[in-house]
């Protein structure tokens, strides 16, 4: 994007000539220049003649759930859509970092419905409701491989357009709106052209090069919430682990005693407390691996992810020697890439807030419920989160749930562009709800449906008529209650 890598190993054309004679550095390296300029600091291109590779009325940009629902809602109201991902495969956090676990329910009732819906009973094969439905937030545990297939064969049905393992680095914004999109793939720098664009990338990628502002981080010092290398274990002897049940507390204590000691690593302790206590086989996410830092730098997402892949292995050395029924257990699988949970937030004609998400407030153009709590991973690292201390302020009540509002996915700086997922806008508290996988579905689905309706209608997306989209979407399955009938 806008941001070039600051290590370059180039010579300035200056010091170059103070040390080589006259023979400039790319001629040496058989290179030919086209008017390009280079320094120590930065590389400026004067000018790029990039061909189209294909264009489409709607082109929403990362392919997790967020991208997802937006892509299918989009064509199946009517949309050509296309759907770019960095990635070999679909689904973001869900599939390439094992996040695996969907919340539906106010915890007396199940309040998310729509393309979530859809999603479960597609996937059935790979799918599980947990026992005590609906009485908790989670709702569903899944197999993150067999979702990818799902997600292939959902979107290949709507009629949706994907390309997988190019990246999106520049906004084409002209007249105020973006016109297109240029990617970078393996042959090249192209361009993906298109009338609504939908930035789906989690980090806010399209919205903050397209101009669009936001925040990032805590306001008290700017900090992101922590990071988890998510991984899943095989060989584990359940039955020996039960017999031994005892000796969980004694491990567990040996764990926090050689961390305090500067000798292991940070872990989640609930989570590593529930590990070790109640066997998990293969199917099951261990989310208890933290590190903490910027997941926009690309040195520093380096070398948390490596840190997070050592750490996961220091748990598991320590188990297989020390915990009965551990010891031929193995990492099975590890995310791709490390679970990132907040980067960057871009400004809407909505910021949801915390006081909306434990208010539980209801919203004149809401697109479907939330009732997350305000679950924050010490942005410090150690592990620690607001989920373990379950204080009832910091969750909606139960039986309840806030509005997700239409207007924290548009901003009022271009009009062809909306946001989805955990970009959208939001502070740093109400992020901490709203980035559920069924939260980010939910604002895919309404906005996709809002996109191709602003298309058929020839208006932006902001000027579609608020009920006639709840109107589709409760046609959709959506379920929205409460709708405030003024004030939009
Ligand atoms: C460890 C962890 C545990 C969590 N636990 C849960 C849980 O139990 N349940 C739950 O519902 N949620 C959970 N969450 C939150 C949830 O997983 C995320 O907030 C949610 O997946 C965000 O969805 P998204 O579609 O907005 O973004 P992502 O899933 O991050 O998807 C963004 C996609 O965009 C692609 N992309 C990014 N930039 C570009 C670009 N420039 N060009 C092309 N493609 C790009 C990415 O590769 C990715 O596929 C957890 C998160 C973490 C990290």
């Amino acid at each position: 994007m806008s941001k070039h890598g600051s290590g370059l190993s180039c010579f300035s054309r200056r010091n170059f000539l103070a040390s080589a004679g006259s023979v400039p550095f790319a001629a040496m390296a058989g290179c030919t220049t086209v008017g390009n300029t280079v320094s120590h600091s930065e590389i400026v291109i004067p000018h790029q003649k990039v061909k189209v590779l294909a264009e489409a009325d709607v082109v929403v940009c990362g392919g997790g759930t967020a991208g997802i629902s937006a892509a299918y809602c989009a064509a199946r109201h009517g949309a050509k859509v296309i759907l770019l991902e960095r990635w070999p495969s679909l689904g973001g956090m869900a599939t390439n970092a094992l996040v695996n676990i969907w919340h539906t329910s106010d915890r007396e009732k199940q309040v998310i419905f729509g393309f979530v819906q859809e999603a479960v009973d597609r996937g059935s094969r790979f799918v599980h409701r947990m026992a005590d439905f609906p009485k908790r937030p989670e709702t569903h545990e899944f197999d993150s491989t067999g979702m990818r297939v799902v997600f292939d064969m959902m979107l290949k049905d709507a009629g949706v357009r994907v390309f997988c393992n190019l990246t999106a680095v520049e906004s084409v914004v002209t007249d105020g709106c973006v016109q297109a999109l240029l990617v970078d793939t393996k042959t090249g720098r192209k361009a993906i052209r298109g009338k609504i664009f939908i930035d789906a990338t989690g980090d806010g990628d399209i919205a903050a090069n397209a101009g669009v502002r936001f925040d990032f981080g805590r306001a008290a010092d700017g900090r992101v919430q922590g990071m988890t290398m998510m991984f899943r274990l095989q060989g584990l002897d359940a039955a020996r682990v039960k017999a031994h049940a005892g000796e969980a507390a004694r491990v567990f204590g040996l764990m926090k005693k050689l961390r305090d000691e500067g000798k292991f690593p940070q872990f989640l302790e609930m989570a590593a407390r529930s590990y070790l206590s109640s066997p998990r086989d293969s199917g099951v996410s261990y989310n208890m691996c933290p590190v903490a830092g910027n997941p926009l730098d690309e040195e520093e997402l380096t070398r948390l992810s490596a840190l997070g892949r050592e750490q996961v292995y220091q748990y598991v050395d320590l188990w297989r020697k020390e915990m009965p029924g551990f010891e031929n257990t193995d990492v099975n699988q590890m995310g791709f890439g490390l679970g990132i949970r907040e980067s960057r937030r871009i400004h809407g004609l909505k910021t949801l807030d915390g006081q909306m998400v434990v208010k539980a407030v209801k919203q004149p153009d809401t697109i479907g419920h939330g009732f997350w709590m305000i679950d924050i991973h010490d942005p410090k690292g150690t592990g620690h989160t607001t989920w373990s201390d379950q204080k009832a302020e910091m969750m909606p009540p139960k039986g309840d749930s806030y509005h997700i509002p239409l207007g924290m996915c548009l901003n009022n700086q271009i009009p062809n562009l909306a946001v989805v997922g955990r970009c959208a806008s939001s502070t740093h508290e109400a992020h901490a709800s709203v980035r559920l996988q069924s939260h980010c579905m939910v604002m895919g689905q309404g906005v996709g449906t809002c996109a191709a309706m602003a298309l058929s209608e020839g208006v932006s997306m902001a000027k579609v008529n608020i009920r006639d989209l709840q109107s589709k979407l409760r046609k959709d399955g959506v379920y929205l209650e409460n709708v405030l009938q003024e004030g939009i």
